[in-house]
């Protein structure tokens, strides 16, 4: 089966309707269905340019019209929310900077409840995996079935990258929760447009489920990002030289689960043969010394620990208790034939 990614991209803000326009005109053009653009801009200053705000809902409404394209805006507190569900849009993001704060979280999560609309969520600023499956959790917990998350690196960087892509945070996150697609932001990561098919590349090496890239008409006279940004056409050249593994991630995800599943019961019989083993020792002293093969005391006892150790870690406690009564049977078994 060939997999394709799912690309979104877009400029980092909209500015002015004709640099929207003309950036989704040429990205529907080349195939691209779901824009992306922020509308009210995280910036470090007040000075930087803080986005054009509501207005510019409008302008994506032009977009979703006139190029059937789908769109995305970020959406940092509630009335972000309240406005971008207004106006129709139809993919929501949750940004770095909002998602290393569980209070915004829950704010949008409840905001959120009752809404069916599709949800990304950014890793948080800090390489925190916690936090960002807390922040994926919380919108679980408000109904939100759509969710996807979206790495886009950490911290201030290093020489190389704006933000350091530690890829062993995402790759854990997706260990946890394998069911959560997942897409790659190389633009926030690489800082730089040079550098941002390496990073894309690299994505799709982690069989990401995709990308979310800045592509602006014009990249040298953004407001915001302007050095990360690629025009169109470079996504094209992007796109086409991407080589993408012809597994699905799903597929892979799933042998990754099944071989550390196969570790697991490995090490169950190792631990299960030294038990009946130490059981024979047991049996053998028993004989030995004239003891009884049935001491109920500490039967119970052992069950009961077992039983307490299997609460406290969400296991059945019935399931459990079945598991050690075939484990004393076998060992009472093993003790009457010595
Ligand atoms: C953005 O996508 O333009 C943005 C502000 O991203 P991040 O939250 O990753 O910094
Ligand atoms: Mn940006």
């Amino acid at each position: 089966m060939n997999f394709k990614p799912i690309i979104i991209a877009g400029p980092c803000s909209a500015e002015t309707e004709k640099q929207v326009l003309a950036t989704a005109k040429e990205l529907s053009e080349m195939g691209v269905s779901i824009f992306r653009a922020g509308v009210w801009k995280p910036r470090t200053k007040p000075s930087d340019f803080q986005g054009a705000g509501e207005e510019s809902l409008a302008w994506l409404k032009r977009v979703q019209r006139e190029f059937g394209m789908k769109t995305a805006v970020e959406v940092a507190n509630t009335q972000h929310v309240a406005l971008a569900l207004n106006a129709g849009v139809d993919i929501l993001w949750i940004g770095a900077r909002t998602t290393t704060n569980p209070f915004a979280v829950q704010e949008i999560a409840d905001a959120l409840q009752g809404y069916d609309v599709p949800i990304l969520v950014k890793n948080p600023v800090t390489p925190d995996v916690e936090l960002w499956l807390g922040a994926v959790e919380r919108l679980q917990n408000a109904g939100i079935k759509q969710i996807t998350a979206i790495h886009r690196g950490f911290g201030v960087g290093d020489a190389f990258y704006r933000n350091n892509p530690q890829w062993h945070v995402p790759i854990e996150f997706r260990r946890r929760m394998p069911e959560i697609p997942m897409l790659c932001d190389p633009s926030h990561i690489a800082g730089e447009k040079s550098l941002v098919a390496k990073v894309a590349q690299q994505a799709m090496q982690l069989n990401y489920n995709g990308l979310m890239l800045e592509v602006h008409c014009c990249p040298s006279e953004a407001l915001s990002d302007v050095n990360q940004q690629i025009t169109p056409k470079e996504l094209v050249e992007l796109l086409q030289n991407l080589v993408i593994n012809q597994t699905n991630s799903k597929t892979e995800i799933l042998s990754q689960l099944r071989r550390r599943i196969d570790d697991l019961d490995s090490s169950l019989i190792e631990i299960l043969a030294q038990r009946m083993k130490i059981s024979q020792e047991i049996g053998d002293y028993k004989k030995k010394n004239s003891i009884a093969v049935l001491q109920s005391d500490r039967y119970n006892e052992i069950l009961q620990q077992c039983i307490n150790q299997a609460i406290s870690k969400n296991l059945n406690p019935d399931f459990i208790k079945k598991i050690f009564e075939t484990i004393h049977e076998e060992s009472i078994k093993t003790q009457f034939e010595r």
